[in-house]
C-alpha cells in the first residue's frame, strides 16, 4: 500500500486510512502526510517531492562503535 500523499510505501501495521464520505479511501504513511493533505489541503510540490526523495536514510553515526578490544 502506498501513501496517497507522498507515494512512499506504508510501514507494516502502520500508517493511516482516511475514508471520505464519497467512499474514497486515502492511505497515509504518517500523521504528517495526513495533516498536509486533509487538514492543510496542500498539494505536493516538486520541491517537497524532491525533499522527500532526497532525504537520506538516517546515518548510523549515533550508534556507538563497538569497543575495540585491547590486546
Ligand atoms: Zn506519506
Amino acid at each position: 500500500m502506498k501513501c496517497s500523499y507522498c507515494g512512499n510505501e506504508l510501514p507494516r501495521n502502520g500508517g493511516m486510512m482516511y475514508v471520505f464520505r464519497t467512499g474514497k479511501i486515502n492511505y497515509y504513511c504518517s500523521g504528517r502526510c495526513y495533516k498536509y493533505d486533509i487538514v492543510m489541503h496542500r498539494k505536493l510540490k516538486k520541491k517537497a517531492k524532491a525533499t522527500i526523495a532526497a532525504r537520506p536514510a538516517k546515518p548510523d553515526a549515533q550508534k556507538p562503535e563497538t569497543p575495540k578490544q585491547k590486546t
